[in-house]
Order: C-alpha cells, then structure tokens, then sequence
C-alpha cells in the first residue's frame, strides 16, 4: 500500500519515497504526493527523480487494484518512451516524487469551486468531472439555472474568503451525531472505518477525499462558462477559468 500524504496535506508538492514495484503498467511508491484520479478529479502528472540524477516523467496517475479487485496501492503512469530508464528502476530504489504544480493548482481551484456550486445549487449531484482545462458538474434537477447568477455566487463567496479545512470522523462517531450527516450536503459513505470531511467555513460541508485550496480566495476567477440541460432531469454546470485571468 501508498501512504497517501496528499490527504492530509494537498500543498505538498515533493516528496522522498522508495519504489516498491516497477513494470510496464506503472511504478508504485511506499508514499506520494500524486493524487490518483477519482472522485471525479483527475490524476497528477510530474516526475520521479532518480538516484542517478535521472528523470524518469509520469503522465497520469491511478489507483491500483490487485487481482481480487482489492486496492493495491497508487500507480504512477510513466510517460511513453522510457522503457530503458525504467528497465533500471528496482525495488528498494530511493527516489524523489514531484507533481506538475499548475496543473495540480487548476484541479485544487476547480474542485473546490464544485463545492461552491453544490451550496449554490441545492440538488442531488450524479455525475462530476475534475480537470486542468475545466470542471463540470451534473445536477439531479428540472429547473432552469442562471449562468451569469451562478458566476456571481461564486465570486462572492471567493471575495468573501471562507476558509477550506478537512477532518476525518469514525463511522461511529459520524453515527453519535446525527445533526452532522443533516448538515452535509451529500451523505457520508459508511463502512471502511473513517470518513474524510471537507468544510468550507459557512459554506459547504460533505465527505469528499480529493484536493482542494486552503480558502475560497484562492480560487480565483473561475466562472460558469456553459449550462447544458443532459436529459429531463438533469443539468450540467460547466466551469472554466474567467477569460484574460
Ligand atoms: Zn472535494
């Protein structure tokens, strides 16, 4: 297994970890910085540094499963072309982790801003997608939705600063306080033990294990560039960067 250190702090972008499998379909870490798509979001991209001072560059990164279908801890996808390099790479080797921070930015500001709308726009969420290029999130609902609104609410709740803070809570404890699940604006998934919470202060609070900025400021100028009714009772919001931001 990978100790997940972007868990429990989403502004680490380097870390020193040891190989513990190497083959074609990845390489896997004792721990890591890079986050593995899901959740909607998508997975970090960067690079290993070797030892031997060598590069070896990660295009994408996934969860691993064993052939039970159990988790097998993170994989990190290396980028094509490099088979010679990772011919070299052992179990046991030392090397240094290192996500690309722009686009790990881009996925911190859009999925937090997907926690905006889910305060803004009161309905059951049934589908969501985290990239660098754009975020979208797809809404259990029939009514109308106001473009030019939304983009409003979220720059008023980005200017306003709220602070984003997570806190695991046991099951039990998630069981002793029923008044919490009321509050959270997406029911908590029960029986692995422990439950990530994300709150943003005022705002927003529900289980989410993805990555997110410390406060809504750091956003930025995220707008809603498009709203697209999918079917009878479903609409998608789609968010992107403010044009000339
Ligand atoms: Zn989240």
């Amino acid at each position: 297994m990978t100790e997940e250190l972007f868990r429990d702090d989403a502004t680490l972008l380097t870390c020193a970890a040891v190989v513990l499998g190497a083959d074609a379909q990845g390489i896997v870490l004792d721990r890591t910085v890079f986050y593995p798509q899901g959740g909607g979001q998508a997975g970090d991209s960067g690079r290993l540094r070797l030892a031997d001072g060598s590069v070896l560059l990660i295009a994408d990164t996934r969860k691993g499963k064993a052939e039970d279908g159990s988790p097998a801890g993170i994989v990190h996808l290396p980028a094509p072309g490099q088979e010679a390099l990772l011919a070299r790479l052992r179990v046991g080797d030392s090397v240094v982790a290192e996500i690309d921070e722009e686009r790990r930015q881009r996925h911190m500001r859009f999925h937090t801003a997907t926690h905006l709308l889910c305060a803004l726009i009161p309905h059951p969420v049934n589908g969501c997608s985290i990239t660098a290029g754009y975020a979208r999130l797809d809404f259990h609902m029939t009514d109308p939705l106001d473009k030019d609104g939304l983009s409003a609410g979220i720059a008023r709740l980005v200017a306003e600063a709220h602070p984003v803070s997570h806190r695991w809570i046991s099951d039990a404890e998630l069981d002793a306080t029923p008044q919490l699940v009321r509050s959270m604006s997406v029911q908590p998934p029960r029986g692995s033990g422990r439950v990530r919470l994300l709150e943003i202060d005022g705002v927003d609070l529900q289980p989410c294990g993805g990555t997110h900025v410390a406060n809504t400021r750091d956003i930025g100028a995220v707008v809603v560039t498009k709203i697209e009714k999918r079917s009878a009772s479903t609409r998608r919001v789609v968010l992107g960067i403010a044009e000339g931001a």
